[in-house]
């Protein structure tokens, strides 16, 4: 197994699980993987296939990503063919045509067409190894992307009993592992869960103040390399890529208003790097396979918390260091908050309230970021290293807040629980103000009390006892502030109140984060090694991750390779790549060598 694996995929190793998989794949038992994004499920069906004397079935949503997965296993040499829509009548026929002769180890179908009658009689006239179900949640209602048609493939196990078949995912949750046993009619299915960790992402939660210039300096970071900006609106992400363009970066906005020719055209601009920078809503990501994304920025706090994880998810799938950035203000929260009190149906309102609130507590959290995600999703975290979240890197600071509190409470109380929190403010300040004169607010005790903090300190105050849940934002048009039930309690009991510390205007948290694999290497070969693959990914109308990696591109400008044996040795060089690609690689490594001695 481990010679095929570097034969056809150019690994040395397996990834956790991986063997266990396949192994009971070999022994014509079912199974159920739940392992995240980038952790290597691809695998768990690709080689038993090599192995397996007929044909794999794989079913997949989405026909783009047949394509890529048919593009990346042909190029290691692997027979594969897809059978889809995208295709004229002719080529899907003599794809069958092969599949009759047994000239085809791996073949993609699309769910619609796999449940027609006449496919499952087709089916039944060839050898049928192995169905392998990918993206498996899309049969749960439960799941975050259902698709009806993956119901009709309840009629997999009725007509091929004998045929074993392994269902993959992301998706961990207990209801939608239950759906996917059952829809699949798979009867004691062997489960596969690995943690849901992503130590190679980094997470981190700015104040959304100067979003724009934050956004520009990671993408500056960021050079040359992909990035999705998740934003909340259509009109937010035309409006934010056309103010990247202005700065000169290549950025495309894709909603779900564009039509679907407007759409698939971004995708492959992105795919192909000739666009390195996405504005984009929800609607985008299912489609994209892309290993090398390597900064999510969510621009607005997102709606759930399984979302900002399947969206931050996209990042670093290839295993290399990748930043995940969210911008949070009070502001937002209390814009959904709004959204959803205008919902007719109180149970969705009762759920996305909850919702609202967990993703909420998770952009408020003082303590490590990674943990709370992986307790969030029922994983017991104790012993997860993090050390490169926000909060794990610059820990948050408390002081003693309690005279300010009741000072910021005591102003909101006085003043009648009826403003925003730039007048509270102001009357805290001692303003010279029209309107604070003609409400009489100056003759207030706390008119002036916090003279000596600065606007922006006092707002910070103002979020974090709004992040606490002792002030509360309220108001259809213009929200105002009012204190919260928690906040009334601690206000009469006297209670003491630890805040983290304001920050300083230029010092938001914005340390460089180092994530786990980042081994040096040369930079320039690197590029030049870029640049290689872009011409051939061009000629081959292929996108360029296709013909290698970032992680193959960065071994070989770590460890240098001047032989074909060497060059061998590179991740992710397999038999079929170091033929049709060793010398071309070689030849650009060696006439480096050569012009730096
Ligand atoms: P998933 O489908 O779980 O999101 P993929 O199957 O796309 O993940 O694999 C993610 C990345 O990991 C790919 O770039 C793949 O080439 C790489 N990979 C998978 N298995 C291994 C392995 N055993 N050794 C090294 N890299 C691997
Ligand atoms: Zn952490």
């Amino acid at each position: 197994m481990e010679q095929l694996l570097k034969k056809y995929f150019g690994y040395d190793a397996f990834r956790p699980l991986q063997k266990e998989i396949i192994d009971a794949v070999l022994n014509r038992k079912d199974a159920l993987v739940l392992m995240p994004t980038g952790g290597g499920k691809s695998l768990c069906f690709q080689l038993p296939a090599l192995m397996l004397p007929g044909v794999t079935i794989v079913i997949s949503p989405l026909i783009a990503l047949m394509k890529d997965q048919v593009d990346s296993l042909r190029a290691n040499g692997v027979a594969a063919e897809y059978i889809n829509s995208s295709s004229t009548a002719a080529a899907n026929s003599d794809v069958m045509k092969r599949l009759r002769k047994g000239e085809v180890k791996i073949v993609y179908v699309a769910p619609e067409r796999l449940a027609l009658a006449d496919f499952q009689n087709f089916l039944k006239t060839i050898n049928v190894s192995l169905f392998a179900i990918d993206e498996a949640h899309c049969i749960s209602q439960w799941g975050h992307d259902f698709r009806p048609e993956y119901r009709s493939l309840n009629v997999l196990r009725r007509n091929f009993p004998e045929v074993p078949m392994i269902a993959l995912t992301a998706t961990a949750t207990e209801k939608v592992q239950e759906d996917i046993v059952q829809q699949l009619r798979v009867t004691e299915p062997q489960i596969f869960l690995t943690s849901f960790n992503r130590p190679n992402l980094t997470y981190s939660v700015l104040p959304k103040r100067d979003a724009f210039q934050s956004t520009v300096s990671l993408l500056r970071e960021h050079a040359g390399q992909s990035a999705i900006i998740y934003c909340f609106s259509r009109n937010e992400t035309e409006v934010l890529s056309e103010k990247l363009r202005a700065d000169g970066f290549k950025s495309l906005a894709y909603h779900a208003g564009m039509s679907a020719d407007e759409r698939s055209a971004v995708q492959d601009k992105f795919i192909g790097g000739a666009t390195h920078i996405i504005t984009a809503t929800i609607a985008f990501g299912m489609g994209i396979d892309k290993p090398d994304v390597r900064l999510v920025v969510h621009y607005n706090m997102p709606k759930t918390l399984e979302g900002y994880y399947q969206e931050t998810g996209r990042a670093g799938r290839d295993g290399l260091p990748s930043k995940c950035v969210l911008f949070f203000s009070v502001a937002d929260k209390y814009k959904y908050s709004t959204f959803i009190n205008e919902m007719s149906d109180e149970e969705e309102r009762k759920k996305a309230n909850v919702q609202l609130d967990q993703i909420f507590r998770f952009c408020a959290l003082t303590t490590c970021r990674r943990k709370h995600l992986l307790e969030y999703f029922g994983e017991k975290a104790d012993s997860v290293e993090c050390a490169t979240c926000d909060n794990c890197q610059s820990p948050v600071e408390l002081f003693d807040a309690t005279i300010d509190s009741q000072k910021i409470m005591s102003a909101v109380v006085r003043t009648g629980q009826r403003y925003g929190k730039g007048y509270i403010i102001d009357v805290l300040r001692g303003k010279d103000d029209e309107k604070i004169k003609a409400r009489r607010h100056e003759e207030l005790t706390v008119f002036g009390i916090m003279r000596d903090q600065s606007v922006h300190q006092l707002s910070q105050l103002f979020d974090f006892l709004l992040e606490r849940g002792l002030l509360a934002m309220v108001g259809d048009k213009y929200p105002i502030i009012q204190l919260a039930p928690d906040g009334l309690t601690i206000l009469k009991n006297r209670e003491s109140i630890a805040l983290p510390k304001p920050r300083e205007k230029s010092k938001t948290r914005e340390k460089p984060q180092k994530a786990k694999g980042n081994l040096p290497y040369d930079e320039d070969l690197f590029q030049e090694l870029r640049q290689l693959r872009r011409s051939i990914a061009a000629e081959q109308n292929v996108p360029p991750y296709i013909i290698f990696g970032d992680v193959s591109l960065q071994a070989m400008a770590r460890s240098v390779p001047t032989s074909r044996g060497s060059f061998a040795q590179i991740h992710g060089v397999g038999e079929r790549k170091l033929d049709q690609y060793g010398d071309q690689f070689l030849k650009v490594i060696n006439d480096y060598v050569s012009t730096a001695a």
